[in-house]
């Protein structure tokens, strides 16, 4: 079933456990990240870049099918759309939610960037991610700094004025491959939590040592985004093995297991294993010949 991410994160939230979102930009790896969903019983959120798909119509399309099959819920969101046209191309790709990452910008610019598109997105039945406080990258990050942290107050009034539905919240994560565990604000989160209304996010789950996103997700983080982890698997699964002579016919096989390790695993990580309860939503095929229905 394809629905929108946000009433799985709802959900999520009130029973204390986190959606796990997972790299996909391709049928290959859409298949790889719904299957071990399936076999986890779990709800699952694919996320994917516009410029990461060769062709992201054309993958909105092939999600939409394989969805449309599976035994569980899935949602696909454009991850850090940057520009109003990326963000359009994720809704007219058939994406249940977008995010829409001004973070790198000012408050005032952020706010009214993503309430322009909070606007266009709503009104089509797509949930809206946006970010507060930036979420940098950790090869050059220092775990113990305090740069971009998001500020409870500000939070509040960000989602107040945006309308947003979900958020993107930086307690010490970072994007890519850390040289050590993160230095993740657990009470930061926690009264980010108790504050405000949506669900939050945490990006640069990758890397970020079990027992921290575990926490996280029990704190109050509805959905956990995974990229550089799953393509480490892949590569290691690869290493493992010898791809000389006909050993190349291996290939695929192996980059699928090894993908599919670290998804399963993320699964238990999240504490959303067995979390495949059936959650109201409504179809965008139902929006279209009902634009009544268009709440998110
Ligand atoms: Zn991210």
């Amino acid at each position: 079933m394809l629905t929108s991410m946000i009433p799985l994160m709802k959900k999520a939230r009130e029973e204390g456990y986190c959606v796990p979102a997972m790299s996909a930009s391709d049928e290959t790896t859409a298949r790889i990240i719904i299957q071990a969903a399936e076999k986890k019983n779990a709800p699952v959120i694919l996320i994917c870049m516009k410029n990461n798909a060769r062709d992201i119509v054309y993958f909105g399309r092939v999600v939409s099918d394989l969805a449309a099959h599976a035994t569980v819920p899935v949602a696909l969101c454009l991850d850090h759309s940057s520009s109003f046209e990326d963000a359009i191309w994720g809704i007219k790709a058939g994406f249940t939610d977008i995010m829409v990452d001004r973070s790198m910008l000012s408050y005032e610019e952020n706010v009214a960037q993503v309430s322009e598109l909070v606007k266009i997105a709503h009104a089509v039945g797509v949930g809206v991610e946006a970010e507060l406080g930036h979420v940098g990258v950790a090869d050059n990050y220092d775990v113990d700094g305090n740069t971009g942290l998001t500020d409870p107050e500000e939070a509040v009034r960000f989602v107040k004025e945006t309308n947003v539905d979900a958020l993107a919240v930086a307690v010490g994560t970072a994007h890519g491959a850390y040289k050590g565990l993160p230095n993740i604000r657990f009470e930061l989160l926690k009264e980010l939590r108790e504050k405000v209304e949506v669900p939050l996010v945490m990006h640069g789950g990758s890397g970020s040592g079990d027992e921290n996103l575990t926490k996280s997700a029990q704190l109050g983080i509805c959905k956990l985004n995974i990229a550089n982890d799953l393509y480490r698997g892949a590569i290691e699964e690869l290493e493992a093995h010898d791809l000389t002579g006909s050993g190349a016919y291996g290939l695929f096989k192996h980059l699928y297991n090894g993908y599919e390790k670290v998804a399963l695993h993320y699964f238990d990580v999240c504490l959303a294993t067995n979390k495949n309860d059936i959650v109201k939503n409504v179809s965008q095929r139902e929006i279209n010949l009902n634009p009544e229905l268009k709440e998110v």
